[in-house]
């Protein structure tokens, strides 16, 4: 059942702490009812048990709840609170019905049950989950009402399985295409992924469960990931990488922040007194708790002071985590004073009380068809069609026989892969059973495998046999649909490794050559988490659809888009390049690094903030996505901000569905400053909304423009400066094109902290 009912907490009894004598017991819950009912006989002892500690009575505000508990913890009571007591979990203290603390990965669902001890699965039966699609899908729906209905479903299902803390969302920026993880992030802008990642928080939390966002900060690649060491501008820093961590923090509520493995400008991020007191805690003002990425921790003392809270962890006995006896031996010692240990106690405890962990939380709901529908819901906002020449897509079922579907892609389940964001999925729809559900009753369906994963992602690699199957099949059909792309294997979209390369692995390019040249009528999808390259064929080939990994209702999805229920309506969260040279850390050489140092030499020229300033083609631009109806965009005005509180002007303008078809257009805003006091980049995305249009439908949309969408960061004044003078506004429905334009001048500068 989805949660749907009225929250219902659970009753509880009401009791003083235990007597320590009980505690000792195992079956102290029912000795504590014995000792109550004992107490009918104690006049005295049954005053004082009438009314429960602060820290059991939900009716008391969190902080003196916190306080009250607080009190209560002996050191080594504190210190169990700070680390790991199993792969994904801290210690429960009973004595005072603190409970395990339960952490899950994330991003995409939630994992299966891990250990608790070993890395090995668990092997359970109840550990399925609705998977998603990736980070990056879900931020190509350009959606935040879908990224809202996500987390929720994943809070649901956390709750379902008794996770306290989701460790998701994934939001690193993606600085360069290579990087492993890019499928699990949102893609290379930050205004973009921080709505998203504000409304998935703010749908996981909403079910009383905690969002760790993470890798905070700087964590841009898998390559060298423990060790890296990255130097970046401050303006780089608060401009690009920054942004939607603070989104998370200050718009959203995040209640946990994960802090990286990299060391920035020569600290580890979990020691880094700069990202975690500074920003973090300080600048930001962050109440909740900086949870360590496991084993990021490498210094005791370093990360007891500088702002880490819980250290998490792989391989060392719990006991000897630099927060466990290493931790309590120096508060002891006195090298460590006890003001940030209860200071890192009060995070916690304000994070289990603001999510109910000592009240009784809901139960939450699994595998629920509401679930499936957001699943689904959230796969096809997120497809992007890319080319469809001729109006190609979508096939018209009454005019074709036969449909060749090509690739191992088309079978090849993606749910288990990636690594930590893996999923054990109640099922997956392969694109192939999606076809098949859709069309295979009117029209005969075959499959030919195409190409093969020659287990070391040879990018050349070409298996003639499946070819030629492949080439016979498309030959037969009335039309062929190649499922090409990457895969979670290590070296494509995984944690552990970055790519080396954007090209197609497997030799793929060849075999849609070849599949192509056997019938002019072919589709291409891909599945894939990260921008690649495409061959020549390209220009021969008629549709082009981008699906990401959509989850386990993909296969559906995408036959709903192929066959036109669905009108496509995502759009690229993150440039195409033409090749990588053109990408700006490849273009610099400031990619892997030089001597475990990398210096982000593009600074703030990230993805296409580069492309345009610097007027690269892309092969596909940022923002960009095709529809099966066509929109227009008129009449732009820009409204004031009527009273202090108001966004400084609201671009309003008509957007209308031309076509005859019903669709959703995602009207993007960008940003140009003529005469910067400091270098910008040519555009900035500052605002976007997704519009849903009947066939002729016009609709007025709004845009508010706050300081935010004028400024930029000003390293000397160490604040966001908005500088008085004139703004061009681009709006339409690519970074590439942008139809209605107009020029909005500010009266006056200002600094924001
Ligand atoms: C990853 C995190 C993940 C953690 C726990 C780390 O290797 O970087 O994203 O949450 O493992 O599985």
């Amino acid at each position: 059942m989805p949660w749907s009912s009225p929250r219902v907490k659970r009753a509880r009894t009401i009791l003083a702490p235990m007597h320590p004598t009980l505690a000792r017991f195992p079956a102290a819950g029912l000795l504590r009812r014995a000792a109550l009912l004992a107490a009918f006989a104690m006049p005295t002892l049954l005053a004082q048990e009438k009314s429960p500690p602060v820290y059991q009575d939900p009716s008391q505000p969190v902080e003196a709840r916190v306080e009250d508990l607080l009190g209560r913890l002996t050191l080594e009571e504190k210190i169990a609170l700070l680390h790991a007591d199993s792969k994904f979990s801290t210690a429960p203290i009973p004595r005072l019905d603190i409970p395990r603390r339960w952490m899950s990965d994330g991003p995409h669902g939630v994992r299966e049950e891990i250990g608790p001890y070993t890395w090995a699965k668990a092997g359970r039966t109840d550990d399925f989950s609705t998977y998603f699609p990736t980070g990056i899908g879900l931020a190509a729906t350009w959606n935040p009402d879908v990224a809202r209905a996500e987390g929720e479903v994943i809070g649901e299902e956390a709750l379902a399985r008794n996770k306290n803390i989701m460790l998701g969302p994934g939001v690193n920026i993606m600085r360069t295409p290579l990087n492993g993880r890019n499928f699990e992030y949102l893609g290379e802008d930050p205004w973009l992924a921080s709505r998203i990642a504000v409304n998935y928080i703010r749908g996981v939390q909403s079910k009383d469960v905690a969002s760790c966002v993470k890798h905070f900060a700087a964590n841009n690649q898998e390559d060298q990931r423990f060790t890296i060491d990255v130097e970046m501008d401050e303006r780089a820093l608060r401009e690009i990488y920054l942004p939607v961590f603070r989104a998370a923090v200050q718009e959203a509520g995040t209640w946990a922040v994960m802090a990286a493995y990299n060391k920035f400008r020569g600290e580890h991020c979990a020691a880094s007194d700069y990202l975690l007191n500074q920003i973090l805690k300080g600048e930001w003002g962050f109440q909740g708790i900086v949870v360590s990425d496991w084993a990021a921790v490498h210094d005791t003392r370093a990360s007891a002071l500088h702002g880490l809270d819980v250290e998490m962890g792989t391989d060392l006995p719990y006991d000897d985590f630099y927060f466990a006896q290493p931790l309590l031996k120096a508060v002891q010692s006195g090298e460590i004073p006890l003001a940030p240990i209860d200071d890192k106690v009060r995070r916690s405890l304000r994070v289990m009380f603001a999510t109910h962990a000592f009240d009784g939380r809901p139960t939450g709901a699994i595998n629920t068809p509401a679930h499936q529908a957001v699943a689904r819901s959230v796969a096809e906002e997120g497809i992007v069609l890319l080319k469809n020449t001729g109006n190609a897509l979508p096939l018209d079922l009454a005019n074709l026989t036969s449909i060749a579907v090509i690739g191992e892609n088309a079978v090849r389940l993606q749910a288990h892969g990636g690594s930590s964001s893996e999923i054990k999925a109640f099922y997956e729809v392969s694109p192939l059973e999606g076809i098949l559900h859709r069309a295979g009753a009117h029209a005969t369906i075959t499959f030919a495998q195409g190409y093969r994963d020659p287990a070391d992602l040879s990018h050349n690699f070409t298996d003639p046999v499946l070819i030629e199957q492949a080439v016979q099949a498309a030959k037969q059909a009335d039309v062929a649909i190649v499922f090409g792309g990457l895969n979670h294997d290590l070296g494509n979209d995984c944690e552990g490794a970055d790519r080396t390369e954007l090209q197609l692995p497997y030799g793929q390019d060849e075999l849609i050559r070849q599949v192509v040249q056997a019938n002019p009528r072919t589709i291409v999808v891909l599945i894939n988490g990260s921008p690649v390259t495409l061959g020549p064929w390209l220009a021969q080939t008629p549709a082009l659809v981008e699906a990401w990994y959509p989850g386990m209702e993909g296969g559906n999805a995408i036959a709903h888009i192929l066959f036109g229920d669905v009108n496509p309506s995502g759009k690229l969260p993150c440039t195409f390049p033409q090749q990588l040279s053109d990408s700006p850390a490849h273009a610099l050489h400031a990619y892997p690094g030089e001597n475990g140092v990398e210096t982000y030499k593009e600074g703030i020229l990230v993805g296409y903030r580069w492309f345009d300033t610097k007027n690269i083609e892309p092969l596909f631009p940022f923002g960009f996505g095709l529809s099966y109806t066509t929109f227009a965009f008129a009449n732009l005005k820009f409204v004031p901000g009527a009273s202090p509180g108001d966004p400084i002007v609201t671009a309003q303008f008509d957007l209308t569905n031309t076509g005859a078809r019903a669709g959703a257009e995602v009207a993007e805003l960008y940003v140009h400053q003529n005469q910067p006091g400091l270098p910008r980049p040519e555009q900035e995305l500052k605002g976007f909304q997704k519009v849903f249009l009947q066939p002729g439908e016009t609709k007025s949309v709004s845009i508010p423009l706050g300081h935010g969408a004028f400024a930029y960061y000003g390293p000397d004044q160490k604040g966001w400066l908005a500088e008085a003078g004139d703004y061009q506004i681009r709006i339409g429905g690519s970074s590439r094109d942008t139809p209605l334009t107009g020029i909005f001048h500010l009266a006056q500068t200002s600094l924001e902290k």
